[in-house]
């Protein structure tokens, strides 16, 4: 059986959204649009939302029997390492979230497990983890800055894009040159 957690949010916390002004009646209808400084780690290992970064909220809340449906977009720009030659990526992400929030003891709330559905604290909605879900499976885990980037030399790290088709560190005897040549579109 859930437990609902001791009021803990802060009204004013960027990713709280307070409820106070809208009808406990269904159908009711509000709707939030606003920028928002990112939360740290927004986004996974090698690309992510800067912490503080701009994060576009663009929300309506709607009245439903037992509680608050959250549905809308949220979006932002993030920053990454190509995961093949570590150079910068910048690129935005646009994410669409439609979480139920049910009312504190309705029978929702008390109903469901707590991975079901979300939980209002009172008149308050904590939407982060919903956001850094809905991010992070947005994100690539590994991120490229150009789908056939061809990484880097293996021996000298220089960009393979800024070496000359036949760079090499050996000299080659040309009766290998062809199995060679195998080897390297293998990596
Ligand atoms: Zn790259
Ligand atoms: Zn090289």
């Amino acid at each position: 059986m859930p437990k609902n957690s001791p009021t803990s949010l802060d009204p004013r916390s960027p990713l709280v959204l307070d409820t106070r002004e809208l009808p406990r009646r269904p159908g009711a209808l509000r709707t939030v649009k606003r920028v928002v400084p990112a939360p740290a780690d927004l986004g996974v290992e090698l690309i992510s939302v800067p912490e503080g970064a701009d994060l576009d909220l663009d929300l309506r809340m709607e009245s439903v029997s037992e509680g608050v449906l959250v549905s809308g977009t949220v979006s932002g720009q993030v920053r990454g390492e190509c995961g093949r030659c570590l150079r910068e990526i910048n690129d935005s992400v646009s994410v669409t979230i439609q979480e139920l929030y049910a009312y504190e003891n309705s029978t929702t709330d008390v109903t469901t497990e707590d991975d079901e559905v979300g939980r209002m604290q009172g008149d308050l909605i904590d939407l982060e983890p919903a956001v850094r879900d809905a991010v992070v499976l947005a994100l690539p885990t590994n991120p490229l800055c150009r789908q056939d980037c061809p990484g880097l030399c293996p021996e000298c790290g220089v960009h393979l894009d800024d070496l000359p088709a036949d760079h090499s560190h050996q000299q080659i005897d040309p009766r290998w040159a062809g199995l060679s040549q195998l080897t390297r579109t293998e990596e």
